[in-house]
């Protein structure tokens, strides 16, 4: 008989779970060594800094803090992320974005805003859990476009459009999440051709290319101005200021924007106020750049006990990536090994990991898993990959 129970929406009933979140109560156990979450290190945030901004906000504006406020974001709040944008090389001004309770829920509202059940969505694959969840939700299918060390490979993705007549294109081209892979500048140019030529949404998430540890910055595909009628670009404080205070924001064409807002409402009616306040007094009065030195310093350290400790300790035959920025590194195993029930493992001799078939969005490859290499000083690091060796030998 038809019960209740299973009176569920399809595409919920259809979700995966993330494993990242799914691990993040385990990974809170303090006797375990986490690579498991992209989580920030704690340590390093201006908790001094934003407390005087929570101060000052509510000193000054309590009020206006408190209370109900606009669904696409406060002015101080739009023109600082504008500013932000602009200054990573794409030109925006404060009526070209909203504001977004970080950048999972501009994919939420861009796939509620752009998707209908049975579109197809192009992705690096490997690709972001959370939107894969946020697409799968509103019924996208996804399909993969092959990649290789310099990104997104275009040949295949102009064949990709020509085969499935995608409805957007979902890229994270700098130290994508989970490969650490980035896009090389050439490589954009020539996604940017294409995506001209096509009548296909770009939609670019880019939470992660301010962590990076050369000097080459790199320009988000959206700069491009031939996109500017088709690019979605999603961004967020949360991983160079804090991911506690959700703040984030999509820039995109205005009559788009526009729906997305009418779809905000209906899902959350507006963002934080006074964490927008404060994100705001944050950005006015300090230098955020300055601040990025110190932690960008951290986190390399922090990624060179990574890669050298994985040199060591992963068995012989596997490969890994040695990403510029960012916080992941992501791994094969030789043949013959499954991330996934090495985990548990992993678990009892007090480490964890994500492994990576989750991730996939055609075949998964059994072999692989993600480290964030961010989260442990370089000591932890190399505790905790000497007690993932021992699982490996076990393997
Ligand atoms: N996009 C990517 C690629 C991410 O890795 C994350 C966080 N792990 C997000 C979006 C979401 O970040 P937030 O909602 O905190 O801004």
């Amino acid at each position: 008989m038809d019960s209740v129970r299973s009176h569920l929406n399809e595409y919920v009933t259809a979700l995966g779970r993330s494993p990242v979140r799914d691990l993040f109560e385990i990974s809170l156990d303090p006797a375990l060594i986490s690579f498991a979450g992209g989580n920030p290190a704690p340590e390093l945030f201006d908790v001094d800094g934003l407390a005087a901004a929570f101060s000052a906000v509510m000193a000054t504006e309590g009020g206006r803090a408190m209370q109900y406020s606009s669904t696409d974001g406060e002015p101080e709040m739009r023109e600082a992320a504008a500013k932000r944008t602009t200054e990573m090389g794409v030109p925006t001004s404060p009526d070209q974005l909203i504001i977004t309770s970080g950048s999972q829920q501009g994919l939420g509202l861009l796939s509620q805003t752009l998707i209908n059940p049975g579109d197809v969505v192009l992705a690096e694959n490997p690709s972001f859990v959370s939107a894969l969840q946020a697409f799968g939700l509103q019924g996208a299918e996804f399909k993969p476009v092959d990649t290789d060390e310099a990104g997104v490979i275009p040949e295949a993705l102009e064949s990709a459009i020509e085969k499935w007549h995608p409805k957007a294109v979902y890229l994270i081209p700098t130290f994508q999440n989970p490969t650490g892979i980035t896009m090389s500048a050439e490589r954009r140019r020539q996604v940017a051709d294409i995506l001209a030529a096509s009548d296909t949404w770009l939609i670019e998430d880019d939470p992660y290319s301010e962590l990076r540890f050369t000097e080459e910055q790199q320009i988000p595909i959206s700069a491009d101005q031939r996109l500017d009628d088709r690019a979605f670009l999603c961004n967020t404080l949360s991983k160079v200021l804090s991911p506690g205070l959700r703040v984030g924001w999509v820039r995109g064409p205005a009559h788009v924007l526009e729906r997305m807002s009418a779809a905000k409402q209906a899902n959350s009616l507006q963002t934080s106020t006074i964490d927008q306040l404060a994100a705001a007094y944050y950005l006015a009065h300090n230098d955020l750049q300055a601040k990025l030195d110190g932690v960008r310093a951290e986190y390399r350290a922090r990624r060179d006990a990574m890669l050298e400790g994985l040199r060591e300790g992963l068995p012989e035959g596997s490969a890994m990536t040695e990403p510029e920025g960012g916080m992941f590194v992501w791994a094969r195993l030789p043949e013959g090994h499954d991330a996934s029930a090495l985990v548990y493992d992993a678990i009892r001799a007090g480490v964890v990991f994500v492994p990576g078939a989750p991730f996939y969005i055609a075949e998964p490859d059994p072999r692989t898993l993600r480290f964030s290499f961010v989260s442990n000083d370089p000591e932890h690091t190399r505790e905790g990959l000497s007690r993932l060796g021992s699982v490996f030998d076990r393997g």
